[in-house]
């Protein structure tokens, strides 16, 4: 395995890996600049902000902050990751394959088959309260998959839960294209999911490991 580290203050915006109007008709190509360009990289910015402070924080053993700090890590942490995972976890319409032999293996393991999955994720997403996530997580520690909730892009996780699937239901995500029909966005999101991105995210996941966020 090459060693690259990710020093305090170094993340990037990551490019989209597709054109900006890709996602068309699902996701219009003005909503996903705004999403991409401008709320994302603000995660970004947000998150190697905290890392420089906590950086100068330790320096001067001063920590009358420390609150502030660790929560931007957080949400600003969380934000750039799971913005991360979701743009692999998509493809053009049409592109993004069926679900691996891994993928639709452990899915029919733990929810029985792959509609109870879809049907729980839908809900999961749509029911999420406020700006969230819908998360499909692999689970080092018990060998297995569960579907959760994220609200913001930090709070009500697992801890050791590897996401595999993300679903962005904060509004910016698609109030642009869909205004308030949030279920309609994530019947038509589901078109776009790439499933050999799952795939690799989870076999990944299945040696506690995860691609890496250049
Ligand atoms: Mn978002």
């Amino acid at each position: 395995m090459t060693e690259t580290v990710i020093m305090p203050g170094q993340h990037k915006l990551p490019p989209l890996p597709y054109p900006y109007d890709a996602l068309e008709p699902v996701i219009s190509e003005e909503a996903l600049r705004i999403h991409h360009d401008l709320h994302h990289k603000a995660y970004v910015d947000g998150l190697n902000r905290a890392e420089v402070a906590l950086v100068e924080a330790r320096g001067r053993n001063d920590y009358a902050y420390i609150k502030y700090w660790e929560n931007q890590l957080a949400f600003n942490g969380s934000g750039h990751i799971l913005h991360s995972i979701f743009w692999a976890n998509m493809a053009p319409v049409g592109t993004g394959g069926q679900p691996g032999l891994a993928t639709a293996t452990q899915i029919n393991l733990y929810f029985g088959n792959f509609n109870s999955f879809r049907n729980q994720f839908m809900e999961a997403a749509e029911k999420v309260e406020a700006s969230g996530w819908g998360i499909l997580v692999w689970h080092p520690a018990w060998r297995r998959l569960e579907l959760l909730q994220c609200e913001k892009h930090q709070n009500l996780t697992q801890w050791s839960g590897i996401p595999i699937l993300v679903c962005d239901v904060w509004e910016h995500a698609y109030y642009l294209d869909y205004q308030n029909r949030r279920r309609d966005y994530i019947e038509k999101w589901w078109n776009l999911i790439n499933w050999d991105d799952v795939e690799r995210r989870l076999l990944l996941a299945f040696r506690g490991m995860v691609p890496l966020i250049l």
